[in-house]
């Protein structure tokens, strides 16, 4: 077993209340469903499951609320390999809810209350520096208060911590907080939010990873899809392909490929070699249905690449 280098995830929780129904109800009607499920999900929860299921040394700074849904996400995530010391307990506030219709079509209408992932302020994060400035590497996303986000950002620049941020859900971000960004790894959508360039085919992705290196970020991976990813360091860009899988649904696609390709480079891979290993966690995760449940352990990753 290799010796990893240490990760924090700061992000969300929520759990994810899922109703199947033949037709969205229209106002002031109600339909029955015929399938509920609650499945914990919020982009950083997930990405902290992929890494820790995925072999990483990884601590998780986070929300929940002081309800019933907060302890069962904190077992959880406890459970999924996930040091949750970070995690605030925030009193008098809910755990984030995501409230999801489905139809048959399989579209979706999404709900969100933050709830506590609104708490994640900046003020909480310094109260975590010691261990952002320890860790080796600290990887984001936006579903959490963007002041906490830059102020990590900030105690990760000054102390070597490589930042790694997944800039989801897409919105525009400021100079100040791209230029302390290591490594950037937006979807399509998201490059194009950054950069104002549609991201259609590979010369449209490396016309936005210049854009993003010209922010002051070296390595931008810009995910594709089934079609992989465009990996660009230092302005030399490549496509590097997926696997082909059945997907059954592409939920939590890109937090396990984020979660699986810190773990890996934190065990010292070179990049295409992290990003392979990446492809093959997601890969499996588009076969599974839902968020967390879909994301693999590392002896299941490893069966896939052998
Ligand atoms: P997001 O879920 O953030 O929109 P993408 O859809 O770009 O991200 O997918 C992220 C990664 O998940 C891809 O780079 C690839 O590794 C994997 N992936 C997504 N969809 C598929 C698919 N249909 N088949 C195989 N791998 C997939």
């Amino acid at each position: 077993m290799k010796t990893a280098g240490k990760l924090v995830v700061l992000g969300s929780i929520n759990a994810d209340h899922i109703l199947n129904l033949d037709a969205f109800p229209t106002p002031g009607e109600t339909v029955t469903g015929n399938r509920y499920q609650v499945a914990f999900g919020g982009k950083g929860a997930n990405q902290a499951v992929a890494a820790g299921r995925s072999g990483a040394n990884i601590a998780f700074i986070a929300c929940t609320g002081d309800d019933d849904t907060g302890e069962r996400v904190r077992k959880q995530l406890a459970s999924d390999n996930i040091d949750i010391a970070p995690v605030s307990v925030v009193e008098g506030e809910s755990t984030g809810v995501a409230l999801i219709f489905v139809n048959a079509e399989g579209e979706n209408v999404i709900g969100i209350h933050a709830g506590a992932n609104a708490a994640l302020t900046a003020e909480r994060v310094a109260a975590q520096q010691q261990s952002i400035a320890g860790a080796d590497a600290l990887l984001m996303q936006l579903e959490t208060p963007v002041e906490s986000v830059l102020a990590a950002a900030k105690i990760a620049h000054e102390n070597h911590t490589t930042v790694v941020l997944n800039p989801a859900p897409a919105r525009v971000l400021s100079d100040e907080l791209l230029a302390l960004v290591d490594i950037i790894t937006p979807n399509e959508t998201e490059a194009e939010k950054l950069t104002g360039i549609r991201v259609e085919n590979d010369d449209d992705a490396a016309r936005a990873a210049k854009a993003l290196h010209q922010k002051g970020i070296s390595t931008v991976i810009i995910t594709l899809g089934s079609r992989g990813v465009w990996a660009s360091v230092e302005g030399e860009g490549r496509r590097v392909p997926g696997f082909k899988v059945k997907a059954v649904d592409t939920i939590a696609a890109g937090d396990t490929f984020n979660g699986a390709l810190v773990t890996a480079l934190l065990e010292g891979e070179p990049l295409d070699t992290a990003i392979r290993f990446a492809h093959a966690a997601a890969a499996i995760a588009v076969t599974r249905p839902g968020a967390q449940p879909s994301v693999p352990w590392r002896n299941e990753i490893d069966e896939f690449l052998s």
